[in-house]
């Protein structure tokens, strides 16, 4: 029997990386429902191609674009929209396995709802983690769900540890976890430079090709900063024994260091196919589509400690990781905001940390324990943190039609 599979958010980077790594094998998966938010002519070929059984929209507005165009096609699927809907989607019966690509953390509520089934969920989105790392955790043992990381260096970390990985680092022999970042593109860029970053040049990752908003995150670092917390929760790590190291090649994607001196890497082309599709053959390995890696190609493979004075929101993270409570919800809900304001031309580069910086620096509150409470720090810190970035009075600068930066009003 294929097994059945519902991939939200995908009409985004990791959602089509999916549906080409599942296109490659039809007799192993079939998928049950799609969900693409607002791109609704993507979605559409998607329908034609895959066939699914629902498709899940933004709102009504979009759900009923997609039906004509779905209707012209001469396809079946039933189109539904709304948050509850991704949800349903998420937990429907007769789903085997859930694939968490929505960006944000819009994509807690239908990660949380495939977990509470006890469904096999392919976790892309790092915010659920950041956000609601214990509850998720919890929730997923509670019901038998099985986690599995898709981000490519915890993808690498659970490649290289031992198949029976308790959690518990030392009765593995395991000293630390160590991430490799890329440095994303301003990795030697002059930090007096920084204030003048446009979005266009920072979502110009040098080595991966992902959404806006994660290649925002890669530029602040702020991303690897994520991943340490998403770390901290997939593998039950503390604070103290997870490393970051830059590595600009993007070639090793993370290892673990040994007792015995050992350190176990995996190392590929960067290609999110190869880790989407480890996760969706289990146990087996499975094509993906990604080139194989030639070493002769490789010039040359090189590693340094990652510097928290040009990346103040890698430090920011760290911290947030270690205080815990509210702090990585709030982290994140800031970063999710300014990150936007950035996109949209409203802040400078270096706002997105000082926004950060200011939730963090708010009363909030440590009540992790259910999707409501954080939910609720979540919406509390967004308008802090709008409010934040509106003070900042700043406005878009255009040129010739193209947002060239932002200045003082
Ligand atoms: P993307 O922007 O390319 O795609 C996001 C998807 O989510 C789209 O399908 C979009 O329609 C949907 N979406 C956006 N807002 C939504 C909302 N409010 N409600 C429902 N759906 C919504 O992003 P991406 O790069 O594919 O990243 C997706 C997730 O995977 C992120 O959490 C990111 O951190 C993580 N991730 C991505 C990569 C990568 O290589 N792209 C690697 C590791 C982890
Ligand atoms: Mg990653």
């Amino acid at each position: 029997m294929p097994q059945t599979l519902t991939i939200l958010g995908s009409t985004g980077s990791i959602g089509e990386n999916t549906l080409d790594v599942v296109a490659r094998h039809p007799d192993r998966f079939s998928v049950f429902a799609l969900a693409g938010h607002t791109q609704v002519a993507k979605l559409a070929a998607q329908c034609r191609r895959f066939r699914p059984e629902y498709a899940v929209v933004a709102d009504a507005e979009h759900a009923a674009r997609l039906e004509n165009l779905l209707r012209e096609a001469g396809v079946g699927t039933q189109v539904l929209h709304g948050a509850q809907a991704l949800t349903d989607i998420a937990s429907a019966d007769g789903v085997d396995g859930v694939m968490c690509a929505i960006v944000g953390a819009a994509g807690l509520p239908s990660a949380l709802a495939a977990a509470q089934k006890g469904k096999t969920v392919y976790l892309a989105n790092k915010e659920t983690l950041v956000v609601s790392g214990a509850l998720f955790m919890q929730t997923a043992r509670a019901h038998g769900a099985t986690v599995l990381p898709v981000d490519s260096e915890h993808n690498a970390v659970f490649q290289v540890l031992p198949r029976d990985y308790t959690g518990r680092l030392n009765e593995h022999g395991i000293l630390s976890i160590i991430l490799t970042a890329s440095g994303g593109p301003f990795l030697d860029t002059d930090p007096a430079a920084f204030e003048h970053i446009t979005p266009e040049q920072a979502i110009k990752h040098p080595n991966w090709r992902m959404g806006r908003k994660i290649s925002v995150d890669s530029a602040t670092m702020m991303n690897k900063g994520l991943e340490l917390i998403e770390a901290h929760w997939l593998f039950d790590c503390p604070p103290e024994k997870l490393e970051v190291v830059i590595h600009p090649q993007s070639v090793v994607h993370s290892m673990v260091r040994y007792l015995d001196g050992s350190v176990l890497a995996q190392l590929g082309n960067p290609d999110m196919r190869t880790p989407i599709a480890y996760c969706l053959g289990l146990p087996q390995r499975i094509e993906s589509g990604a080139a194989a890696l030639d070493f002769a190609a490789l010039s040359a493979l090189t590693f340094r400690q990652p510097d928290f004075a040009r990346f103040p929101c890698l430090k920011l993270a760290y911290e947030a990781m270690s205080a815990g409570g509210g702090a990585p919800c709030v982290l994140n809900a800031a970063n999710e905001v300014a990150v936007a304001a950035f996109l949209e031309g409203r802040i400078r580069f270096t706002d997105i940390a000082r926004t950060v910086a200011h939730c963090l620096d708010g009363g909030f509150s440590n009540d992790t324990g259910s999707l409501d409470s954080l939910l609720e720090t979540d919406a509390q810190t967004r308008r802090r943190a709008q409010a934040f970035a509106n003070g900042l009075n700043r406005r878009t600068v255009f040129s010739d039609g193209l947002l060239t930066g932002t200045e003082a009003v």
